[in-house]
């Protein structure tokens, strides 16, 4: 059993290292010190959370307990608690300062194993109700006390999802790889049954006490959310009919919420594109799923929107959206119904579909899907015509639709991924760059000006490169922001700032301040140009200097100041910037 200061004596080393190759290498001898029983517990823990996020369960643990339980465990008063936090700006280090000079005696001899820790913490997540916060202060407290200096750390600032260790889940699986095999070529096989499960603890508990076969055998589970296949894009219907082999799919993109539905007899839960628990949300599509669905057992998914019974047309986003909400949810389903357009299946009656071709795929969700009111399949041709395809394309978008999404007659369900097996193409960049890129906010500036009251200038903003899984910069953003905007952005980010550069970002630029890698944009931009001071996509040029891609007039688009649907991971990638800068280079020679 691994001891849990072992563990924290490894977060320690990791937190020290920028390293990738030596962050995996880390990780994979904490992996193998693990037993079967623990290695879950472990990767939740590094995770910094408690199960899979899909589960949804939260620690319910704010600073102002974890300071109390500081307090109590180490014999300081709260105010000595505040004012070592204002000088470290972490309660984990805090809390490790007071333990280190502690005025009480350590509780307990034993010291304590990962899984004794995992199951505190999951008491303490679990006290709710009328005297909880006390209860959590006491359980949290007793942890500290029995804690060395570097476990109180750690213990303070996993609840508090704050572990900065810098460490994503590609990482994490490459460390898996290595556990197992002394290399990194299983990431594939286990980053597959991570796509259909959305379980890291699974899979590595998987892999760890059944071995590889267990992982290259791995299937799609009712409950467990698979992860969203993704479309690429391309500028023209004749680059998009070329690609798919002359002959596909054309379904109307519908802009709505991306719902997957799991259903299990009577039991329905929905999973948000961002795999998090929506059923509550959506009461009238979990009724139509179980009601009009003659599957008894499935998984499939669509696009949820705003449906107007009267006129038969769809409604804008900003109208869907305000189905989004935590009370008055029943009213709002009967004043503003929605409707599900299906657009594909897993899973149904015990088989997975996930390796059928698309046009299987398609079959059984209409078949399944007959007689249903709520939900119903998307609307879609078949074509090898471009002509044909533009004719959708628009007759879509004067429908008030985003556009279409082209699919690949022959492909599998391509999990987690973006591959050109699902195509879209959107009204706005036939010709210009005027699609919206998903940034992460990396760092921010103080402001100047009018904006001094805010203490906002700007933000600094990255893009996902998958293969190194790190976020490179690529802008930065300072108009089209409204004034409440700005307030929540000062107000989110200021939670989450860094002192120096976070490990996972790659920035040439030093902003006023760094923060984690946590909250995603919409931006909108003219062009994509090449800069030597932004690293997406670095690469040296034929003269020997450095180049990357940045954008030019970035704006901030969309009602919120974040999007609260996508991960930082989910953001536009490297790849895609460098994808999209090519298509503009052609659309601009075409057009001369
Ligand atoms: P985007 O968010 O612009 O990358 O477009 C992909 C999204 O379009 C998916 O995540 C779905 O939520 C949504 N979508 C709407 N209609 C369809 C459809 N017929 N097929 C696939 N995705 C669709």
């Amino acid at each position: 059993m691994v001891k849990f200061e072992k563990l924290a004596e490894y977060y320690g080393v990791l937190e020290g290292v920028s390293s990738r190759l030596k962050m995996i290498e880390i990780m994979s001898e904490t992996f193998k010190e693990a037993e079967p029983s623990e290695i879950e517990q472990i990767v939740y823990i590094t995770q910094g959370v408690l199960a899979p996020p899909f589960e949804g369960k939260e620690f319910g643990v704010a600073e102002k307990i974890a300071a109390e339980a500081i307090a109590l465990a180490t014999g300081y008063t709260k105010e000595d608690v505040e004012a070592d936090f204002r000088k470290t700006g972490d309660l984990g280090s805090t809390a490790e300062n007071l333990v280190s000079k502690s005025k009480l005696k350590r509780m307990s001899s034993s010291k304590p194993n990962v899984s004794d820790v995992y199951s505190s913490m999951v008491k303490i997540s679990e006290s709710s109700g009328k005297g909880s916060k006390d209860q959590k202060i006491k359980l949290l407290a007793n942890l500290v006390a029995s804690s060395s200096p570097v476990e109180a750390r750690y213990i303070i600032r996993y609840p508090l999802g704050q572990l900065r260790l810098g460490l994503g889940d590609a990482t994490m699986l490459e460390a898996l790889s290595v556990m197992y095999k002394g290399d990194r070529t299983l990431k594939e096989h286990l980053e597959r049954a991570y796509n259909i499960c959305s379980d890291l603890g699974l899979v590595a508990k998987e892999l760890k006490s059944k071995g590889i076969k267990a992982i290259e055998d791995f299937s799609v589970s009712i409950f467990k959310p698979i992860r969203p296949a993704l479309a690429e894009r391309l500028p023209t219907a004749e680059e998009i009919l070329e690609k798919m082999g002359g002959e596909c799919a054309v379904e109307q993109k519908y802009d709505g919420f991306r719902c997957q539905i799991h259903k299990m007899g009577k039991r329905v839960e929905i999973y948000s594109r961002r795999l998090e628990r929506t059923t509550d949300m959506f009461p009238d599509i979990a009724a139509a799923a179980i009601k009009e669905v003659s599957s008894k057992e499935v998984i499939f998914e669509g696009e949820a929107l705003a449906y107007n019974d009267v006129t038969g047309e769809f409604m804008p986003f900003q109208e869907t959206i305000q189905r989004k909400r935590k009370h008055g949810i029943s009213e709002k389903a009967v004043s503003l119904p929605l409707r599900l357009m299906a657009f594909d299946l897993m899973f149904a009656e015990g088989k997975s579909y996930m390796n059928e071709p698309y046009e299987q795929r398609r079959q059984k969700l209409e078949q399944v899907l007959n007689g249903s009111e709520t939900i119903k399949p998307s609307k879609r041709i078949i074509t090898r015509s471009a002509k044909e395809l533009e004719d959708f394309f628009n007759s879509s978008v004067s429908d008030g639709l985003e556009g279409i999404v082209a699919k690949d007659l022959k492909s599998p369900y391509i999990a987690g991924a973006r591959k050109f097996s699902w195509i879209k193409l959107k009204r706005s960049y036939q010709g210009e760059l005027s699609d919206t890129l998903d940034l992460v906010i990396v760092g921010y500036y103080r402001g100047k000006g009018s904006r001094t009251e805010f203490g906002f200038g700007g933000l600094l903003c990255a893009v996902y490169n998958e293969k190194r899984d790190i976020f490179e910069t690529v802008s930065k953003l300072g108009t089209g922001f409204t004034e409440a905007q700005m307030q929540e952005l000062n107000n989110l980010l200021s939670k989450i700032e860094q002192k120096s550069k976070p490990a996972r970002v790659d920035s040439i630029i030093e902003p006023d301040f760094w923060v984690y890698p946590k909250y995603v944009v919409t931006v909108k931009a003219d062009e994509i140009t090449k800069s030597p001071m932004h690293t997406c996509g670095m690469s040296i040029q034929e003269d020997g200097s450095k180049s990357g891609y940045s954008l030019r007039f970035p704006r901030l688009v969309g009602e919120t100041a974040v999007r609260e649907d996508k991960s930082p991971e989910e953001a536009t990638t490297t790849k895609e910037i460098i994808e999209l800068f090519g298509q503009q280079k052609k659309v601009r020679v075409s057009d001369r």
